[in-house]
């Protein structure tokens, strides 16, 4: 059977040989004729599983033992608000915002309800198409956190730096780039990213947070958003995604299997480099961000005839290539290009575009 290449934004592809795998083990993992969604959490076969995922994370990011990784749910959406309920000292304090796209906007309407949040707007005219440059800014020191989106999913506007904070600890919305490149943890404070662009499946979130952050929230704040429940219980404090957590391990393996995320990083630029030309190359397909601030993972592109989107997306469609609609509040296209798309994958997409100009341009 040929699998359609889906370049949805999320609930994204997933790497095929995960999906065998799963298939294989659907019905009796590993000689237990239990298929992982039936299991107990707190059984023997899921903590080993659970284990595994958490080590083989841990040795694929390099990650240092003073960082805990937490497998949480109710997706990057709640930790807008977990962030400054538990990182926030009380209610009132400093944070800053990197404001550079759709997501860092929602993030920062969820920080002011509980924090004094100055923003550092990176829109030019409106429009986000880059980043502020480091110079352009300084945190404030008094600020309990500064807040960055280092991949905009939607903007495709991606940082070409981490920026610096001094003692601020940073904190970073990963969702749609944790994985696709290596990562300098010790750079950051938290880092969270829900699973359904790079990691697994959606309805499991992850956390990374550095154990001196784990500290009691604000007054108030729900036991299941406080991040010391979850960090104490090893995140069983209830019921975990167990398989979404089993799936993301199996991703984990993936990725270890093809050389880590060095090789995941070379593949993934060849992917982005190669779009970005073909689009560079024509008058027909237009990308607005500046060329320094391009995602990797989200390519968003404009046809010159925007009356010729629905005959684009429909043709794409027969031609085995799904979800390219751009996102609703910035139009035009928008090609998800994370880890498991495929090289084969993009170049049927640029090889498409090719002879879409070709008929109609
Ligand atoms: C998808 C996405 C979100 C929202 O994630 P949910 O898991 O749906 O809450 C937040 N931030 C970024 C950068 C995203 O890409």
């Amino acid at each position: 059977m040929s699998r359609p290449y889906n370049f949805s934004a999320g609930p994204a592809m997933l790497p095929e040989p995960v999906l065998r795998q799963a298939q294989e083990e659907m019905l009796d993992w590993r000689g237990t004729g239990q298929c992982v969604a039936e299991m107990s959490h707190r059984g023997k076969a899921f903590l080993r599983i659970a284990q595994e995922a958490e080590a083989d994370l841990r040795e694929l990011l390099d990650l240092p033992e003073e960082y805990q990784v937490l497998f949480l749910q109710g997706g990057a959406s709640s930790q807008f608000a977990m962030v400054p309920l538990n990182l926030l000292r009380k209610q009132g304090d400093a944070a800053d915002y990197l404001c550079t796209g759709s997501w860092s906007k929602k993030a920062i309407a969820e920080g002011k309800r509980y924090g004094a949040v100055r923003v550092i707007d990176g829109s030019v005219d409106g429009r986000f198409i880059r980043v502020p440059a480091q110079d352009s800014w300084a945190p404030n020191p008094e600020a309990a956190y500064v807040h960055y989106t280092p991949n905009e999913t939607i903007q495709g506007v991606e940082f070409p730096y981490v920026p610096e904070t001094g003692s601020v600890p940073l904190v970073a919305d990963m969702s749609s780039t944790l994985l696709s490149r290596p990562l300098d943890v010790s750079r950051y404070g938290l880092i969270y990213a829900g699973a359904q662009k790079n990691i697994g499946p959606a309805g499991l979130t992850l956390v990374i947070v550095r154990e001196d952050l784990l500290k009691e929230p604000l007054p108030g704040t729900p036991t299941m958003f406080r991040y010391k429940t979850h960090a104490d219980a090893q995140s069983m404090y209830n019921t975990p995604p167990t398989y979404a957590w089993y799936l993301a391990g199996l991703v984990f393996r993936w990725l270890k299997a093809l050389g880590g995320l060095q090789e995941m990083a070379r593949i993934n630029e060849r992917k982005a480099k190669h779009l970005y030309a073909a689009i560079d190359a024509s008058d027909f397909y237009d990308n607005p961000v500046e060329p320094d601030c391009r995602s990797w993972m989200n390519v968003p592109f404009t046809l010159a005839d925007p009356s010729l989107d629905e005959r684009f997306l429909a043709e794409a469609a027969e031609a085995g290539l799904l979800t390219l609609k751009g996102h609703r509040s910035v139009g035009g296209m928008r090609a998800s290009i994370y880890n498991a798309m495929p090289e084969a994958g993009v170049k049927a997409l640029v090889d498409f575009m090719a002879d879409f100009e070709r008929r109609y341009g």
